[in-house]
């Protein structure tokens, strides 16, 4: 669908401009170890966001003065692939990618047991091939299963989804056009078993009845996108599994 600005985003019966009801996420696509030279990977599809994560480490840091004597270095990069918008985007790092790279390693930094790997780095690269909005909740919920498919130990997956205002509604997973003409954008990362949250932010403006009820729908949505992260990291040891049983066999 063309991005061209839409009259009417929610109608009269509650249902948004691409069908979905006002809590329902868009359909989301996980793969889990779709590239051979990371060491971990995961390929996410959220609507029309498509988006690739990879995770290095934890190896040796470079350069080697960053190094930690107590835990790993956890670093982030979030990237906008030139082609993944409307008009053609430029390759080198904005101000909006260096400040999504910064949340998004702090939305993992109470997860990841970083203490385990001292004078190490651990990697995250988050590559939007597509963006259509929520592209950093997406982002963080590839990546949480990269880390899980390098085998870095966690406290928790982490799972993200934002929640929004769109002509006075509060709706669930914000899309770009949503976005773009709605009222307000609250993304959220959540570790559901902790029952933490670990990103959280407001663009546009709420009453504080509203930006509670925006976490909480946030969250479940959240709670959602675990249920299909476990599934697709389960997919994988299946796959694993099955090939091995098939490589005895021959
Ligand atoms: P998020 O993708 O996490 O929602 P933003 O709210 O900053 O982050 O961006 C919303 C959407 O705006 C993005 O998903 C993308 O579709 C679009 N967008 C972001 N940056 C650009 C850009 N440089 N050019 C065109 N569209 C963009």
């Amino acid at each position: 669908m063309s991005k061209k600005k839409v009259k009417k985003l929610i109608n009269g019966k509650g249902i948004r401009y691409d069908g979905r009801k006002l809590n329902e996420l868009r359909p989301i696509k996980l793969e889990v170890g779709v590239l051979d030279n990371a060491d971990g990977s995961a390929y996410i599809e959220q609507g029309k966001n498509k988006i690739l994560a990879a995770v290095y480490g934890p190896k040796e840091v470079h350069p080697k003065h960053l190094a930690m004597p107590d835990r790993s270095l956890l670093r982030c990069r979030y990237h906008m692939a030139p082609f993944s918008v409307e008009e053609r985007k430029s390759p080198a790092p904005s101000r909006r990618e260096k400040e999504l790279s910064k949340v998004i390693r702090e939305a993992f930094e109470p997860s990841v047991f970083t203490e385990y790997y001292p004078r190490t780095s651990i990697d995250i690269v988050i590559e939007v091939l597509q963006a259509d909005g929520g592209t950093r909740c997406a982002g963080i919920t590839a990546a949480s299963l990269a880390l899980a498919d390098a085998g870095i130990p966690m406290r928790d997956l982490v799972s993200a989804c934002a929640a929004g205002k769109v002509e006075g509604h509060l709706v669930l997973d914000v899309a770009d056009l949503e976005d773009k003409q709605g009222e307000a954008d609250v993304p959220v990362a959540y570790m559901p078993n902790l029952n933490a949250i670990t990103l959280l932010q407001m663009d546009g403006m709420l009453t504080s009845e509203e930006f509670e009820q925006a976490i909480n729908l946030a969250v479940e949505g959240c709670k959602q996108i675990y249920q299909l992260q476990k599934e697709a990291l389960k997919a994988k040891y299946v796959e694993v599994k099955e090939a091995k049983k098939e490589d005895a066999e021959q």
